[in-house]
């Protein structure tokens, strides 16, 4: 039996990471969970997998949660410092991180700090301090991908050695704005831009698929998963059937196909490197009848480059490019800027950051809130 702590239960990687436990109730088991603030489904989720430690992370939904939970035997926490204490639960050998943000940093940082195995969702964590947390991981626990092209990439490589790879071909849907033109593009509303062709997710990354940030990301979080080194090629795919391939030296290409599912990925994470039996939809390749390739438009995704010119600079300017999209990426959700302010934004936010080195959490911390600060300041001086 595995016992697992997840973080992030209410949301869509959450929901779907507890599917995957209910269907495999002798395998794992959640000892300890974390929500934000939807007390209503985290109370639900509470009752039917009974785990010992849970956490809101608002406070204000505290007393809401404890009412909702009266009679059961679980001990209620909330916070940050209630996220760290699921993170670390003595009782557990793995946490899946299904936070979205920044925010997931500090818990999965205190989870291999307690020798935790991490399956991560949460790539924003491996953009703002993927040298910090890989170090920290180093030779003591594993850290296992949960985001579908660096499930497809782990298991493509399949034990092979990492410089047997010649390059990683990763590839996105193209999100819902692929055939636009860039003139349509300028007044696209948030209920187009929330409508992703074919997976459904939470809000921000889905926003980051429209943009196209969010293959920014797994760029960056590849190469912190498969070194620094190894070239990276983005290609659209807009079936999203192959979730990546590894072109290897001697030019043999490895792909891992399957039906646009998050479950696969999870399952794979929270038992890698076995595999256990799903029932899960299979995919049908005589009714799919074509998959299909194209360069991505970096003219009208302009956050892909500066993702990849985050990293390139390095030190804290992925942090700054992660939380610049964040705040810009909220103001767009609430209507307070365009989707085409959202680039914008960070790039502004960008150009103003003086970079420094990252030794620790606080200085990740540190930019982090650098970034918002200015972003928010940009983002009221524009409207
Ligand atoms: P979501 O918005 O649906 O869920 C986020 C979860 O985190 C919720 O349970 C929320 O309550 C919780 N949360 C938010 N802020 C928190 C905080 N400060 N402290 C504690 N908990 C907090 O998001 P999602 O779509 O499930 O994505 C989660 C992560 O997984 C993101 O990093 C995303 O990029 C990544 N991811 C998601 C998918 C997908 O299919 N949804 C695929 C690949 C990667
Ligand atoms: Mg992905």
């Amino acid at each position: 039996m595995k016992m697992i702590s997840l973080l992030g239960s209410t949301g869509s990687i959450g929901v779907n990471a507890l599917d995957v436990v209910r269907r495999n109730p002798d395998r794992f088991a959640v000892a300890a969970m974390t929500a934000g603030s939807n007390v209503e489904l985290f109370a639900q989720q509470v009752k039917e997998f009974k785990p010992s430690l849970i956490s809101v992370f608002n406070s204000s939904k505290l007393e809401e949660l404890k009412e909702l939970l009266k009679g059961e035997d679980v001990e209620i926490l909330t916070g940050e410092e209630g996220t760290v204490n699921v993170a670390t639960h003595s009782d557990i050998s793995l946490v899946v991180s299904a936070i979205v943000g920044s925010a997931g940093l500090a818990p999965s940082m205190a989870a291999i700090k307690s020798g935790k195995d991490l399956a991560i969702a949460n790539k924003e964590t491996l953009v703002v301090a993927g040298e910090l947390v890989l170090r920290e991981a180093k030779g003591k626990v594993n850290i296992i991908p949960i985001d579908s092209e660096h499930s497809a990439i782990l298991q493509a490589l399949n034990g092979e050695k990492e410089e047997r790879i010649k390059k990683i071909i990763l590839t996105g849907s193209g999100g819902p704005f692929r055939t636009f033109t860039k003139e349509k593009m300028e007044n696209v509303t948030v209920k187009e831009a929330l409508n992703h062709p074919n997976w459904s997710m939470g809000a921000k990354i889905t926003i980051d698929s429209a943009t196209m940030m969010n293959k920014g990301l797994e760029w960056i979080e590849a190469k912190w998963l498969f070194g620094l080194d190894t070239c990276i090629e983005i290609i659209v795919h807009p079936q999203s059937i192959i979730h990546s391939m590894i072109e290897f030296v001697d030019t043999s290409i490895m792909a891992q196909l399957g039906m646009p599912d998050m479950r696969v990925p999870i399952a794979y994470a929270l038992t890698y490197p076995d595999r256990i039996e799903c029932d899960f939809p299979s995919l049908d390749l005589a009714e799919m009848k074509q998959l299909t390739f194209e360069e991505p438009d970096y003219e009208k995704f302009p956050c892909i480059k500066l993702a990849q010119e985050a990293l390139e600079t390095g030190q804290t300017m992925p942090a700054v490019l992660n939380a610049a999209n964040e705040v810009a990426v909220q103001a767009f959700l609430d209507e307070a800027i365009p989707f085409k302010d959202i680039a914008e934004t960070i790039r502004t936010t960008m150009h103003n950051h003086k970079c420094h080195a990252i030794d620790s959490l606080e200085d990740v911390q540190i930019a982090d809130q650098w970034a918002r600060e200015e972003a928010k300041k940009r983002i009221t001086v524009a409207h």
